[in-house]
């Protein structure tokens, strides 16, 4: 890049660095804006800004939010005394995508991995069980995922919650939509024997 001038080289080294975009896309990235109008170029610089400024975590639940509280926290429609626990923020929008759900949430970040060196103390289980101990809380709903990690995680919480007399539960597990006996894999089916449902 000893030809480019340096402002050009510096967009292009930058775009480079985002995942998905290699040297050849950086440069037709860095040409187009170089060619669009100034507006266009500032619209986007000004959006990047905006995201590391404006966007943080809220202070109860450690959602991403742009407020704090959150939207969800502050929704008086919602029921505080239910918590949903999951382990990183875009875990969220699928289950209020359901439609089922009125509570509030409390994002991890994260799930207990021995293996990464990942313990209680590297994830926002500290303050989780403060807001349990508050005396507002009557349920907590893990929803970590249906993994090694996620487990140790779910029954990590379990030990920590249940002797402050807050109702435990932890998502069904089993068999997804749609699915064939014949193709479920041993753990899953096993978990869907295990979580049977009376009729
Ligand atoms: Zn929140």
């Amino acid at each position: 890049m000893v030809f480019i001038a340096k402002p050009l080289a510096r967009v292009i080294e930058e775009f480079n660095k985002l995942p998905g975009i290699g040297p050849k896309s950086a440069q037709r990235l860095t040409y187009y804006l170089l060619s669009s109008s100034g507006e266009e170029a500032k619209a986007l610089a000004e959006a990047i800004l905006a995201l590391k400024e404006k966007i943080r975590l809220c202070s109860i639940c450690f959602n991403i939010t742009d407020c704090d509280p959150c939207l969800i926290c502050q929704d008086k429609e919602r029921d505080h005394s239910k918590i949903c626990v999951v382990e990183k923020p875009s875990d969220i929008l699928p289950l209020e995508r359901t439609g089922k759900y009125n509570g509030v949430y409390h994002v991890l970040h994260g799930a207990i991995s021995p293996a990464q060196g990942i313990g209680p103390g590297e994830l926002k289980v500290k303050e989780l069980l403060s807001r349990c101990q508050d005396g507002s809380v009557t349920e907590v709903i893990v929803a970590t995922n249906p993994n090694i990690e996620g487990e140790a995680t779910a029954m990590y919480l379990q030990r920590m919650i249940l002797p402050l007399g807050i109702c435990i539960s932890r998502l069904a597990r089993g068999l997804p939509f749609g699915a064939e006996l014949e193709y479920a894999d041993d753990v899953t089916l096993s978990q869907a024997l295990e979580c049977r449902q009376e009729f």
